[in-house]
């Protein structure tokens, strides 16, 4: 078999109805989300519409990072020093560090073999450390039940935050992800799901939460300016009492994400068909374990897992290394040492060390592949085959 000789990490252009719109910005020099003529509406707050109307949320806020819109959330939610908050054992570092960034405990979870939150080892959880808050992280873009989670949390009284960082199009039920709990984080970084370098936008239908939040990400006395917000007389005491921390989108990144936005559905499509190309080629392959996709969700896999559970970690680094030879470029989140991200716990040292059996055993021989659009399906099927060959080409 030729080996592959696509990039991983190569993302399609920005769309030229983007690039001109970047254009305009430029030639108008108002850069600042503030800076606006009489009757302009920014492109920041356009987005911040656009997103709101898309997520079916109340309001919108556009942010200088997903990490931002993360801690600002937690922040905004009355979350203090010393609080403990709930998160996946499995996720990416922004999560953690986001919890670290307001002074907050993060409480770890187990994930299934599924990838998602383990809802028995969260409940306990809940009942051993009281934590009010769970910062639920969609990681690798599959969503848990979210009925039984949402039964759960309700139950206890806890409030939910969303990590919809790998989720931006996808849905459980029929529901857009991020709109199940007091508010939706997302990331519009480069490797995400619409792509402005950096870049975040947070999701809420809470008038009080929104209104804290606005304030904190620097929007000084010119809130009334938001038009996905809720109306000034939330703002008359909070503005007062509510630090600004700026951290702001400006309409340079709001003006190439919006064109984007619109080609969202279509771009999670193209997606889908180059996993499930994968899938469907991996699928019955001895030796490996395709996570389960439940029927309620609709996924948007910009990126594909498998686990290899019978393999050593000898095993996995060969494995690692003979697939790179033929340009198969694969993540193994069990490796000793973090290399490129850090998805591993253990190398989360600012967090109290926390027992973790089974997101251990499943991290062991785990291994992530991202999808580029950049890629053909017939690239796509192209990778299977190897893969499927460097596992032996058995079936069960
Ligand atoms: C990328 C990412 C984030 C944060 O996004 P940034 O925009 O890079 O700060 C949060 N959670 C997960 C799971 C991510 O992959």
């Amino acid at each position: 078999m030729q080996p592959f000789t696509g990039t991983f990490t190569q993302q399609e252009p920005i769309p030229e109805s983007a690039i001109a719109a970047a254009v305009e910005v430029m030639r108008g020099g108002r850069l600042h989300r503030y800076n606006t003529e009489p009757g302009e509406i920014a492109p920041a707050t356009q987005l911040e519409e656009a997103f709101a109307t898309y997520q079916g949320a109340r309001y919108c806020l556009a942010c200088a990072s997903g990490g931002y819109a993360l801690s600002v959330s937690l922040r905004a939610a009355g979350v203090r020093p010393g609080d403990k908050v709930l998160t996946n054992g499995f996720t990416l570092a922004p999560v953690p560090g986001a919890i670290a960034a307001v002074g907050a405990e993060p409480v770890l979870v187990e994930i299934t073999r599924d990838l998602v939150i383990d809802l028995d080892h969260l409940a306990r959880r809940i009942e051993e450390t009281g934590a009010r808050v769970l910062m639920l992280s969609h990681m690798r873009g599959h969503l848990v039940d979210m009925d039984a989670l949402t039964a759960l949390t309700d139950a206890q009284g806890v409030t939910l935050i969303e990590d919809c960082a790998h989720t931006m199009g996808a849905k459980w039920d029929g529901r857009p992800s991020g709109g199940f709990g007091l508010a939706g984080c997302f990331s519009t970084q480069t490797y995400k799901h619409i792509n402005s370098g950096e870049g975040g936008l947070l999701t809420s239908d809470d008038p009080e939460f929104m209104a804290r939040a606005i304030m904190m990400s620097g929007s000084y006395m010119l809130y009334e300016r938001h038009r996905a917000a809720p109306p000034p007389e939330t703002f008359r005491d909070i503005r007062l009492e509510t630090p600004n921390m700026s951290g702001r989108m400006d309409n340079l990144r709001a003006a190439i994400l919006l064109p984007q936005l619109e080609m969202l559905d279509t771009n999670a499509a193209r997606w889908n068909a180059r996993h499930d190309a994968i899938v469907e080629r991996l699928t019955g392959v001895n030796g490996l374990y395709l996570p389960h996709r439940p029927a309620k969700e609709a996924y948007v896999a910009s990126s594909i897992q498998f686990l290899a559970p019978a393999f050593s970690p000898e095993d996995c680094e060969r494995f690692v290394a003979r697939l790179g030879a033929v340009g198969v470029e694969l993540k193994w989140f069990g490796a000793a040492a973090p290399v490129a991200f850090t998805s591993n716990h253990h190398s989360w040292r600012y967090v109290p060390a926390q027992d973790l059996p089974m997101t251990d055993t499943l991290l062991a021989t785990l291994f992530d592949m991202r999808l580029p659009l950049t890629f053909s399906v017939e690239d796509c099927q192209h990778i299977a085959d190897l893969i499927a060959a460097e596992m032996g080409g058995g079936r069960v």
